[in-house]
């Protein structure tokens, strides 16, 4: 497993930077992001340090299944009925600026594909 450096995210699980928190389990917390794509846009981030999708590992199967179960969950909580994206930025050319790993929950508009 790969460690981060300390992140914002990092600041945001250990409550030293206010978020506003819509989910929280042992290994995972999502909270909205404060520079929302979307109508719902929503963060979800393992607790344990995993900076990006390219350090993931096998023994990494079980928190990446479980992050996109959370997705699953909480799109469906917020009432994404009609359908949502989830993203993963990776590295520079994806664009990623957290070097925690995060997926984007995007939803109550309508996508449009291929993202820019
Ligand atoms: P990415 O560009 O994929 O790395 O996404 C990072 C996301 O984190 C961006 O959408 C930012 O708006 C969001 N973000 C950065 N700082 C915070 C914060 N303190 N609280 C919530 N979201 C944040």
């Amino acid at each position: 497993m790969s460690e981060t450096t300390d992140t914002i995210f990092s600041k945001i699980i250990r409550r030293e930077i206010p978020a506003d928190i819509v989910y929280e389990d042992d290994l995972a917390l999502a909270f909205k992001d404060v520079n929302p794509q979307a109508p719902v846009h929503i963060l979800v981030i393992p607790k344990q340090p995993l900076a990006q999708l390219a350090d993931a590992e096998p023994e990494d199967r079980e928190i990446l299944g479980h992050l996109l179960l959370v997705a699953k969950r909480i799109a469906q909580e917020v009432g994404l009925s009609n359908g949502y994206r989830v993203v993963i930025n990776n590295g520079d050319d994806g664009g990623q600026t957290v070097d925690h790993l995060h997926l984007h929950i995007l939803g109550g508009r309508q996508m449009k594909w291929p993202p820019g």
